[in-house]
């Protein structure tokens, strides 16, 4: 089981294709359970090569950011 803390982690490598098969279908089924990182996902698979290695180095914080405040959002409403 993986979280979107997980998610923000090893998705440069999950990008890259680096992660072992194990790591990455369990990252997959996270994403698929959860729209914030499919949402996420979506947005750099669209970026071209040269923007998404840019993007990638300053994922972790961006993406933290952005999940905190969403999930923030969410329980607020719970
Ligand atoms: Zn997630």
């Amino acid at each position: 089981m993986k979280t979107c803390q997980d998610t923000a982690e090893l998705l440069s490598d999950y990008l890259e294709n680096q992660l072992p098969k194990e790591d990455a279908d369990l990252l997959k089924s996270h994403i698929s359970d959860c729209p914030a990182c499919e949402a996420f996902i979506k947005s750099f698979r669209v970026a071209s090569e040269t923007t998404r290695k840019v993007l990638l180095r300053q994922i972790p914080q961006d993406f933290n950011h952005r999940l905190t405040s969403f999930l923030r959002e969410r329980t607020k409403q719970g």
